[in-house]
């Protein structure tokens, strides 16, 4: 009778014995017990087993997500290292040479919006492409700009070319690009479509370019000028992403 009232006394500990939310002189008895008792063994067995069979899938998942993380860490890390030994290159071979603003230091802002790119794309968890298009845009435009700035005011080589050329056929490939990440994003146009509308809209940027360059008129652009050259390839790609977008849509 003693000993099944023992055995019952500590079933009930149990739970706080094995969570170790027992009191040192409980513990200390149940463990006891536990050295000479093979039934009430059994069921601490059970439930021990039972309770590391329920912590198991949440640590592995925190130490998936740790480590997730930890290696997005290193490489942003190792990118903005690499990052600022390029800026740091190029800024020494500048002053060595004595020219201001050169080709070193463009390259080292290129590899600035590399970065920035990636940094933000690996950030941001919500319409990715709406930023990925943001950066790319600004950063473009800020490339152009300090491109000319250095070739004609600093280098003195080249023309005046931004206005004429630069930012018009920029704006001319942005909306190229824009349009099908807005129709992705707020329309919800499959992906398919979306390329197709894309290759569609390099079609039209062809033309538009070699408009604004002057090696088309508006006749030959609005007669289609060269169509084979120009967009049999685009064509044939929209064709097939039609076709792709209607199969599995
Ligand atoms: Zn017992």
């Amino acid at each position: 009778m003693e000993r099944e009232l023992a055995c019952e006394i500590v079933k009930d500990l149990l739970p706080l014995y094995v969570d170790g939310m027992a009191s040192d002189v409980s513990q200390r008895s149940v463990k006891e017990h536990l050295e000479h008792c093979e039934d009430c063994k059994e069921v601490y067995r059970n439930m021990a087993f039972r309770l590391e069979e329920e912590a198991q899938p949440i640590e592995a998942g925190e130490v998936k997500r740790f480590l997730k993380k930890t290696k997005q860490m290193y490489f942003l890390y190792g990118l903005g290292g690499l990052s600022f030994i390029a800026l740091l290159v190029c800024g020494i071979v500048d002053l060595a040479i004595n020219k201001g603003i050169t080709w070193s230091l463009i390259a080292g802002s290129a590899v600035m919006f590399a970065d920035a790119l990636v940094y933000a794309v690996s950030v941001c968890k919500r319409n990715k492409a709406l930023v990925t298009m943001g950066i790319i845009s600004i950063g473009t435009f800020l490339l152009l700009i300090a491109i000319q700035i250095a070739r004609y005011y600093l280098m003195h080589v080249g023309t005046f070319w931004i206005l004429h050329y630069g930012l018009p056929i920029l704006l001319l490939w942005l909306g190229v690009l824009w349009i099908p990440v807005l129709c992705r994003t707020f329309l919800k146009w499959n992906i398919w479509d979306c390329i197709a509308l894309f290759l569609l809209l390099v079609i039209a940027g062809n033309y538009g370019t070699k408009l604004i360059t002057g090696d088309y008129g508006w006749e030959e652009v609005v007669h289609m000028h060269n169509f084979v050259g120009n967009a049999l390839g685009e064509v044939i790609g929209i064709v097939v992403f039609v076709i792709i977008g209607r199969v599995k849509g």
